[in-house]
C-alpha cells in the first residue's frame, strides 16, 4: 500500500525550512512517550522510520516522510520530554504551533495518546488548536495491549465523551496490530486515495 512507500524527506527546525505547501500532508502529535513513533512505524511498516523515545535527537525537530502518489506524512515533535528544560518544552510548543498555523495542505492530525493515560493538558491544548484551524483530528489510544479488553472500551469512551463530535477515537496497538487497517483508513479518506 501507499502507506509503506514512506521515505524521509527532512527534519525542519523553524518554519522556513518546511517543504513547500503543494503536497496534501497528515501530521501526527502526541505528548512524549506516548507512542508516536511507534505508531508511525507500524503504520508505514518501517520498523525505523521514526526514531523512538529513546533517541531524542531527531525527535526535536518536525519530520516530513513522503508517500507514492504525492503526499506526506509529518511527525510533530513529541511534546514533554522529561528530561528537558522548559526553555526547550516552550520552544517545541512554538514549533507545533508554527507548523499547524502555516500549512494551508494540511488534511488531518493522527493524534497519540497513550490508552492509559489520555487527555492530559497538552492533549486539550493541541484539540483546541485543531477545532480552530478547522482540521479533521482522528485519535489513536495507543498501547491499547496493555490494558483488558473491558478496560479498553472504558477508556475509549471516556475519551469519546470527552471529545464528543470534535474527533474520531479508535483503539490502536504498534505492538499486536491492534487497529492498524481502521487508522489506515481513516489517513486514506483524507488522501483521497
Ligand atoms: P513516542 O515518544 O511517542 O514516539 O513513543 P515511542 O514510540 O518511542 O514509545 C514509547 C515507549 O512505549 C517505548 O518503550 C515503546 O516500546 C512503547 N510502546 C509504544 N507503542 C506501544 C504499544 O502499542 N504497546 C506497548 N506495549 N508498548 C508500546
Amino acid at each position: 500500500g501507499l502507506m509503506q512507500s514512506a521515505q524521509f524527506v527532512l527534519s525542519a527546525a523553524r518554519k522556513g525550512q518546511f517543504p513547500a505547501d503543494e503536497l496534501p500532508e497528515v501530521a501526527f502529535v502526541g505528548r512524549s512517550n506516548a507512542g508516536k513513533s511507534s505508531a508511525l512505524n507500524r503504520l508505514t511498516g518501517q520498523r525505523n522510520l521514526a526514531r523512538t523515545s529513546k533517541t531524542p535527537g531527531r525527535t526535536q525537530l518536525i519530520n516530513f516522510f513522503e508517500l507514492d502518489g504525492g503526499s506526506r506524512l509529518v511527525d510533530l515533535p513529541g511534546y514533554g520530554y522529561a528530561k528537558v528544560p522548559p526553555a526547550v518544552k516552550e520552544k517545541w510548543a512554538r514549533l507545533i504551533e508554527s507548523y499547524l498555523q502555516a500549512r494551508p495542505n494540511l488534511v488531518g492530525i493522527i493524534h497519540i495518546m497513550d490508552i492509559r493515560h489520555p487527555m492530559k493538558p497538552f492533549d486539550e491544548q493541541m484539540l483546541e488548536f485543531a477545532a480552530a484551524i478547522d482540521c479533521p483530528v482522528h485519535i489513536l489510544l495507543t498501547k491499547a495491549d496493555k490494558l483488558k479488553r473491558g478496560q479498553q472500551g472504558k477508556q475509549r469512551q471516556l475519551v469519546r465523551n470527552a471529545v464528543g463530535d470534535a474527533a474520531g477515537v479508535q483503539l490502536f496497538s504498534a505492538e499486536s496490530g491492534q487497529g492498524v487497517d481502521e487508522a489506515r483508513a481513516v489517513i486514506a479518506g483524507w488522501l483521497g486515495w
